[in-house]
C-alpha cells in the first residue's frame, strides 16, 4: 500500500527534476567541459553519480518508511500523568487526548490532517514525499536534504566552470544561451533552496525540536518571559547528545538513511530533567 505514495504529481515533479538535473549535469556540462572520456570529467561523473544515487536513495526510504503511529495498546504513564501539568509540561511529558483518533498521544505526538492519524515526535507533513516526516523518517528527511543540497552545489559549480570555459561561444545560438541562464537560474535557486532547509533542520537536530515544537517554544518562550521564567526546551539534552538522538551514536553511520537501530519507540524521549 506504500507504493501508492508514489501517485502525486509533486513526488513525479521531484523524479523529473531529479532525473534532468542527473542528464543535464553528466552529458551536457561534464561532457562539454572535461569530456566524459577524460580521467578527469570521469572522475567527476562518477563523484556526481555517487552523490545523486545516494539523494534518491534517500527521497524513495522517506517515502516508503511509515513516520511512525501510536500503538493501538499504548496507555499513558500513570505515575507521570499524576504530576501536575505545569510540573508535566516541564517535563515535556503530558499526555494529551486526540479527539480524532480517541487516542492518548504521547509526548511529541500531533495529529497529521492530511494523513488523518496521530503522528510520534511529527516534524511536518511533506508534500514532496507524499508523507509526513515523523519519529522513524526523520533521519532520512534530514539525509536526504543533506544530499539533495550538495548535488545541487555540485551542478552549479560543474555549471560555473563550463561557462567559463575560454571557448564557450553563444553567437547565433540564441537558444544555448538562454537554456545556460535558465539553467543557472535554477540551480542557484534549488543550492540557496536546500543549503537553508538544510541549516533549518541543523539547527533543529542540535538542539532537538521538531518543526512543531519550534514554534510551540516561540510562544512559550514568550509567556515564561512573562512570568520572569527562562524557557528551557523539554528534550535539549545538549547538542551532540541531541544529534547522535537523530542521526545514531556512530559518526560513520550519520549519513546512511537507514542506519537506524538507534531509533527506539518514540513513546517517551529522555529529558533534560533527568539528567538532573
Ligand atoms: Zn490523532
Ligand atoms: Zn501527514
Amino acid at each position: 500500500m506504500k507504493l501508492k505514495r508514489f501517485f502525486s504529481i509533486p513526488i513525479v515533479l521531484v523524479f523529473c527534476l531529479m532525473s534532468f538535473i542527473y542528464y543535464v549535469t553528466i552529458f551536457f556540462l561534464i561532457n562539454n567541459w572535461l569530456n566524459l572520456q577524460s580521467s578527469v570529467g570521469s572522475l567527476h561523473a562518477l563523484i556526481f553519480t555517487f552523490v545523486a544515487s545516494l539523494c534518491f536513495f534517500s527521497f524513495l526510504v522517506c517515502i516508503l518508511t511509515d513516520p511512525g503511529g501510536i500503538p493501538s495498546a499504548y496507555l499513558p504513564d500513570v505515575e507521570e500523568n499524576d504530576s501536575s501539568d505545569q510540573e508535566a509540561t516541564k517535563t515535556g511529558r503530558n499526555q494529551r487526548l486526540c479527539d480524532k483518533c480517541s487516542a492518548f498521544k504521547p509526548p511529541r505526538t500531533h495529529h497529521c490532517r492530511v494523513c488523518r492519524k496521530c503522528v510520534l515526535r511529527m516534524d511536518h507533513h511533506c508534500v514532496w514525499i507524499n508523507n509526513c516526516v515523523g519519529h522513524r523518517n526523520y533521519k532520512a528527511f534530514f539525509v536526504l536534504v543533506f544530499y539533495a543540497t550538495m548535488a545541487s552545489i555540485y551542478s552549479l559549480i560543474i555549471f560555473i566552470g563550463c561557462v567559463f570555459q575560454k571557448d564557450l561561444d553563444f553567437s547565433g545560438n540564441m537558444p544555448l544561451m538562454i537554456f545556460y541562464i535558465s539553467y543557472g537560474i535554477m540551480t542557484v535557486g534549488l543550492s540557496v533552496t536546500l543549503g537553508t532547509l538544510l541549516g533549518w533542520h541543523v539547527y533543529l537536530t542540535a538542539r532537538n525540536m521538531t518543526t512543531i515544537e519550534y514554534y510551540e517554544s516561540k510562544r512559550k518562550a514568550w509567556l515564561a518571559n512573562k512570568s520572569g521564567l527562562l524557557y528551557h526546551h523539554a528534550f535539549d539534552v545538549g547538542t551532540y547528545r541531541n544529534i547522535s538522538l537523530v542521526l545514531g551514536p556512530n559518526v560513520l553511520k550519520w549519513l546512511i538513511p537507514t542506519a537506524r537501530s538507534h531509533i527506539k519507540d518514540g513513546l517517551s524521549f529522555p529529558t533534560a530533567r533527568d539528567n538532573s
